[in-house]
């Protein structure tokens, strides 16, 4: 995918040096990136012609590791804030670790973007990190989307990233337990789409009073419902977009 601008509230562009996937835990059931891939591999899109398992992928969602995309970031001049794959996963088994690697490396040389990578597979993530040569300019992040996942918190933890965040989003359930510690940053939201999953009130404040006790940088991204702007971003009466101040290893 050539770089494309993004309607993400807290990143600037995409980038997808990897696509495809399979669901992992509920937080994928309605993975917009599942029903993205099968309307661009209609349309001919040449990174979506590898079709997935249907039990858990798609057509056009198959893993494709995509090595010509790892020169994209070095022809932007401006720095930019990257959301690294919005169409996989680049912790999946299937991505090789060399690979992996290879888009650390891109990261490392383009120190004029700030990179986010985001994962749902923290095991492999942990499993790896020592393996890896972590640059100061990418934060790395887990989804954690109910308190059923709290373990890749655990996971995230152990990463030596210079800044570790949380994407509770869609967020389908109460974090009552969840712990900070070591956690620079927190984004919570709510579903968007025709199938969405209301998020309550009290989820959403729960998460946000944890971050307030533990001093950690909140950004309320979107209630959801049928569309992302449905019903608005404020919680409480007002935004909240905090993000990653000083930062801490
Ligand atoms: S991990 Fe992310 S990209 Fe993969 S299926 Fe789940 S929501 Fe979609």
């Amino acid at each position: 995918m050539t770089k494309q601008r993004t309607a993400i509230e807290w990143t600037e562009v995409t980038w997808n040096p990897t696509t495809g996937c399979d669901r992992v835990s509920p937080g994928c059931d309605n993975c917009y990136a599942l029903t993205l891939a099968k309307r661009l591999k209609a349309m001919g899109a040449d990174k979506y012609q590898n079709d997935g398992d249907p039990r858990t992928s798609g057509p056009g969602f198959g893993v494709t590791i995509h090595p010509e995309a790892l020169q994209e970031p070095y022809r932007w001049r401006n720095p930019r804030t990257v959301f690294v794959n919005s169409m996989s996963d680049l912790f999946h088994a299937k991505v090789p670790l060399g690979f992996v690697r290879d888009v650390f490396q891109v990261i490392a040389e383009t120190p004029r973007h700030t990179y986010q990578v985001l994962t749902k597979r923290s095991a492999r993530l942990k499993k790896v990190a020592d393996k890896l040569d972590w640059p100061t300019n990418l934060w790395m992040g887990v989804s954690v989307e109910s308190a059923d996942v709290l373990s890749r918190v655990d996971d995230l933890r152990a990463v030596p990233a210079a800044v570790r965040f949380l994407s509770c989003e869609p967020l389908l359930g109460a974090l009552d337990d969840i712990n900070l510690d070591r956690i620079n940053w927190v984004i919570a939201g709510g579903e968007s789409g025709p199938r969405y999953r209301p998020m309550e009130l009290a989820w959403a404040r729960g998460i946000r009073d944890a971050c307030q006790d533990a001093g950690v940088p909140f950004f309320f991204k979107q209630w959801g419902g049928r569309t992302p702007k449905a019903l608005g971003r404020e919680l409480d009466g007002r935004l909240w977009d905090e993000m990653p101040g000083a930062l801490a290893l």
